[in-house]
This record gives C-alpha cells, structure tokens and sequence, in this order.
C-alpha cells in the first residue's frame, strides 16, 4: 500500500478560487483513475484570505506547514489590491520562493493542438536561474542589488556564483536527459563577459557529467530571433534570471495563451506548481478563467514527486495532459482560447476524458 500522498494547496486571489478548486478535482481524477494512494490535499492560507484571517498574507503558520510538504500549487495572488504596508512587499508567491530558495523557475511552451500557436512545433522548456543575476529584490549576495549614488545616477548589481550556476544546470540536464537531450545555455558574454560568461562555463562544466545530453550555447540576443525563427528546434534552455523572464515570457507567447502556460518553482527537495499568469481580477468570479495552466502545472509536480518516490504518479501526469489536450483538440475551450466553455465545464469534460481512458 502506498503511502498517502500530502499536497498542500493555497487558493490565492482572484481566480484562484475558480481555477485552484478546479484543478483540484482534475489531481484528484487523474490519480484515482492510475490507481494511485490516497492523496490528501492540505489547504493553507496566503495571500487576501490570510490578511483576514492572520493579520498578514504570509502567515508563520503556513511556512511552517510547507516546510512538511514535498510539494504544493500556489493559486495567484493580486498583491497590489492588499491594504498598506502589505501591498509594497514582495508578492506571496515570492515570499514563499525566497523562503524555500526554489532556485529553479521551470516554465515548458509547448503548442497545444486546436490553439493558435505562433510557432506550432514549439515544445522546449527554459530552466531559469531564479535567486541572482540583475534582479535585485531576489539577491541573496547583494540584498538590493539597486542603488542612486546621486538623484540622476542609478545602478544595479548583478550577481551570478558558481554554486547557483551549477545547481541550475544540474537541473537542466537532468531534465534534458528525461526529455530529447539537448541543452542550450543562453548568455550574453561577449559583453557581460564575467557574469554571464561564469554562467555559461559553468553551466558547460556540469554538462560533460551528461555525456548522453547535447550542449551549445547562444547570446541571448540571437536566441530572442532563434526562437521565433526556428523555436521548434530547442529542447531546454538553461539561462539566468533576466534573460530566463523574457525569454519564458516569448516562448510563452509563441506557442499559446497565457491561460496555458504552466511553470513549477523548484529546489532540489521542494516544488511549487504556479501558473505563469496573475490572478486576473478583471474575470474574477465570472466563471470564465481558464485552469489549464494550473492544471499542467500540477502535471510537472506530480512528476517532481514522481522522481522522489511515487513512480506511478508519472501515469497521473500524462493522463493530465492527454485529457486537456484533447479536451481543447475537440473544440471545447474557455473564452481566452477562443472557445465558450466556462472553467466548470472545461474542467468537467477535462474529468470526463481522464474517466473515460
Ligand atoms: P501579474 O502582475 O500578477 O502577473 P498581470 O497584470 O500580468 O498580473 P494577469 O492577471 O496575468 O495580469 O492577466 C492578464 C490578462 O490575461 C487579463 O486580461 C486576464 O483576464 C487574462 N488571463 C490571465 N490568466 C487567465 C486565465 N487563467 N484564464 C483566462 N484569462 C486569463
Ligand atoms: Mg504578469
């Protein structure tokens, strides 16, 4: 007998409250219909609820009760709607991420059938370095990695280790090696010679430990026009944390809808599911937000706890996609992929698809 699989869940904002209930029902389909064990999901308070409920949207009690938890999915939160002093502070979700050092922000594009995609044979992951590089609120080197010397003057600090590269790029090429083993290292050190180019040496070193996984490495410049010329030809993409949010953020755009884009924030021991997009308050509580990203980013958990553990949970993340893919492949969609199906019906012909397999 299995042991019973804990999940710890936290609704967020806005349409949190339709797409986090939703995906719950679809977890909850897809591992009884793969024989999976019993999967107790552990609802935490964060974010609009807990300001209610604790005072503060990052409850002491929720962190602790993540620190027992392998893994949970992060609903989005609308911080900029929170009261003062709350609203100034990091987001939530950021909180929790520097908490637990989830380093690794893992963000697929992959072009789902019946969408609109850009670049229809797109199907890479990029694995961004998700502490240091120029972003100043998430550098533990440096504090604020931003700063005025005079009211006209303004600088910033960027920041890349060697242990930070080489624990992203184990990531990468673990995940290459499970995928269609190829690495591309993305930097730009032909100008930021010592930051990026520290990058991507490292990020060469880890890779001979994976002789079975291909490497090359582009500037982050070419890599922006590779993507839209030819973004069918990449597999992961390992780069810092700058380039990681712009790069995601277009590879996104090419192959799909926001409303699809799934993302995990990872440690080595830890994973957060987190769909790209916020919590969309112009929709909130109309019954039309899309859950499919959510929904496949519970997919990549179930397959983080799969690796640690619960091999059968491999099965309940295919079975996932499958049914949401050929959900929106037989036309029945939300309004953002041009369909008219609201999340509830969407979500119960996703169960339906799992059901029926
Ligand atoms: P944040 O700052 O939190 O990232 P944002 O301002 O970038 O938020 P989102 O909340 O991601 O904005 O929303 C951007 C647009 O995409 C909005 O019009 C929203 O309605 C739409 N959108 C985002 N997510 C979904 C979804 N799951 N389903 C349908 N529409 C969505
Ligand atoms: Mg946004």
């Amino acid at each position: 007998m299995p042991e019973p699989l804990r999940i710890g869940v936290i609704e967020g904002d806005g349409i949190g409250h339709e797409i986090v209930p939703a995906t719950r029902r679809v977890v909850d389909a897809a591992i009884a219909a793969t024989g999976g064990p019993e999967l107790e999901w552990v609802p935490l308070p964060l974010g609009a609820d807990a300001i209610g409920s604790h005072g503060t949207p990052v409850p002491r009690s929720t962190l602790e009760a993540l620190t027992d938890l392998d893994g949970w999915i992060l609903g989005p939160h609308d911080s900029a709607s929170y009261p003062e002093p709350f609203r100034a502070a990091l987001t939530p979700g950021g909180q929790i991420r520097k908490h637990f050092d989830l380093y690794a922000n893992i963000r697929p594009a992959r072009a789902l059938p019946g969408t609109h995609a850009m670049v229809p044979d797109m199907d890479l992951v990029v694995v961004r370095e998700n502490t240091e590089g120029f972003y100043a609120d998430r550098n533990m080197a440096v504090g604020s990695g931003e700063f005025m010397p005079t009211p006209d003057v303004a600088l910033a600090v960027g920041v890349i280790t060697r242990a930070a590269c080489e624990r992203i790029a184990h990531t990468a090429f673990d995940l290459a090696s499970r995928r269609r083993k190829r690495v591309t290292i993305v930097h730009k050190a032909n100008v930021l010679s010592k930051t990026t180019g520290l990058f991507r040496d490292v990020c060469r070193e880890i890779g001979t430990m994976y002789p079975s996984v291909d490497v090359d490495d582009e500037h982050v410049d070419a890599m922006a026009a590779l993507l839209v010329r030819r973004g069918g030809d990449f597999d992961v993409i390992v780069t810092e944390n700058l380039f990681g949010d712009i790069l995601s953020d277009l590879a996104g755009e090419l192959s799909g809808s926001l409303g699809s884009a799934p993302s995990i924030n990872a440690s080595a021991r830890k994973t957060m599911a987190q769909a790209v997009h916020g919590a969309a308050p112009d929709i909130a509580g109309l019954g039309r937000a899309n859950p499919t990203a959510l929904v496949l980013s519970s997919a990549m958990l179930l397959d983080r706890l799969s690796v640690t553990g619960n091999p059968f949970l491999g099965g309940a993340a295919r079975a996932l996609e499958r049914a949401v893919a050929e959900t929106i492949g037989d036309g029945i969609a939300t309004a953002d992929l041009g369909g008219s199906a609201s999340t509830s019906e969407f979500t119960a012909a996703v169960v339906d698809r799992i059901t029926a397999a």
